[in-house]
Parts: structure tokens; sequence; C-alpha cells
């Protein structure tokens, strides 16, 4: 008899300290919200969800952000509020390339002195800005809205990859009826870029005429080799190129 609850004592013991330190920084985070988040007004429960909707945000930020706007002037959260919605209303992606504009096609594909013919495929509208503030690139871009990402359920009709396809066969699909001549793979060198760029290599290497480049990768400027990782100097040995 006496063996029973002396058997279950040290066996339950472990078990509760182990639980404890499963989580020893995350559980006194939902404990401490949980009461306050109950509390709130419905419309101040309202804004902390929407804007834990968005990326990056969890729910800690969404909630300091929300009791600022609640406490901020009515001008302020206004301006706020009008600048998402006039957003939603006037910004569109651009009809050729997909990247962000307030008319029908963007000032780059608009631009005339551009070669319509050369296409530089990239993830999102900030690399093509990268890539633009940078002044040396001529050719006109495709954005891809993302990138492959089977992990995360994103497959290649997720993105802009059909409307690519069309660019790249048939000129009418192209600004101005030009024919595509070269296209640059521009993804960032990440494992889903390169599986992004792999998968579009092979789809448009089944059109003849067209010629698939990628951007070089390997050692950047006024770097030092001594401080390159392998993955770098590989890619820096891979794309030497003559002198
Ligand atoms: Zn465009």
């Amino acid at each position: 008899m006496s063996t029973g609850p002396s058997h279950d004592q040290p066996a339950k013991r472990p078990a509760r300290t182990g639980a404890r330190s499963g989580s020893p920084g995350k559980k006194p985070v939902r404990d401490a919200l949980g009461p306050y988040r109950t509390g709130y007004p419905a419309a101040v429960e309202r804004l902390i969800d929407e804007l834990a909707g968005l990326p990056g945000v969890g729910r800690r930020s969404a909630e300091r952000l929300a009791l600022f706007l609640v406490k901020s002037e009515q001008t302020k959260a206004q301006a706020l509020a009008s600048a998402i919605a006039q957003v939603k209303a006037t910004v569109r992606n651009c009809a050729v390339c997909y990247h962000l504009t307030e008319d029908r096609v963007c000032k780059v594909c608009a631009d005339e002195t551009r070669d319509r013919s050369l296409i530089m495929v990239v993830e999102q509208p900030r690399d093509l800005l990268a890539l633009e503030a940078a002044g040396v690139f001529k050719g006109v871009y495709h954005v891809l809205l993302g990138r492959i990402s089977p992990l995360d359920g994103v497959g290649p009709t997720d993105l802009t990859i059909p409307a690519l396809l069309d660019r790249a066969r048939s000129p009418q699909e192209n600004f101005e009826g030009v024919r595509v001549r070269e296209i640059v793979l521009g993804l960032n060198p990440t494992l889903e870029g390169d599986g992004t760029a792999l998968f579009l290599a092979d789809q448009l290497q089944r059109i003849t005429s067209l010629r698939v480049s990628r951007l070089a990768r390997g050692l950047p400027t006024g770097g030092q080799l001594e401080l390159a990782n392998k993955a770098v100097l590989t890619d820096a040995i891979e794309g030497r190129r003559e002198v």
C-alpha cells in the first residue's frame, strides 16, 4: 500500500518541473497578456487583431501600437488611416512588369530609352528600386512578387511567373510588342531564390531564341577574402572571369 503513493510522487514531480522549464520565456508573456487583452473595448481588440496580422508584428507590438494610436491626436491617427486608404485606392501593379505604380504602366516600362528586349527578373519592388538606385541596368524588369517556397505553399502560379513566360514567348505580351532577347535572373542568393531561379531557367531555356543569364555573385566590393564565408568564396571562384 505504502509503495503506491511513494512511487507516484517522484514520478509527478519531474514531470511538472519539466513542463515549466520547457517554455521558460513564452509562458509568462502569454499569461501577462491574457487578462489585459480580454479587458479592452471591442474596437481596441479589433485594432490589435488587424495590426497583429501585419508581417513582423507580434501580438505584443500590435497591442503597443494600438494603445499608441488610442492616445495619439485625432489628426495623427486620421493621417495614418487616410494614407492606408489612399495607397489602396491609387497604387497598383504595373500591367507589364508588376512593379508598383499609380498609372497603368510604371515609369521604367514607360521610359523609351530603356532596352525592352532585356528583362531582369527580381523578387520584390524593393529589389528593383535597389538596382535602379545603382543606375547601371538599362533594360526593364519583371517583378515576381515573391519566390517559390513549397514550405509556405507558394508555387509558380502564386507568383507572376505565368506572365513572365508569356512576355518571353510572345512579343505582343511584352511592352510595345518588343521581342525579348535576354532574361537576367536577379533573384536573391538564398535557398528559395536559387530554387526559383532554377525553375525559371528550366522553363525559359525551352524558348530557343532567348538568352538566360543570372547576376554574378561572390566577393562584395570593399570586402576581404579572409572574412568571406565558404559559400561566397565558392561562388567567387566558380564565377571567375578573364581579366
Ligand atoms: Zn513596369
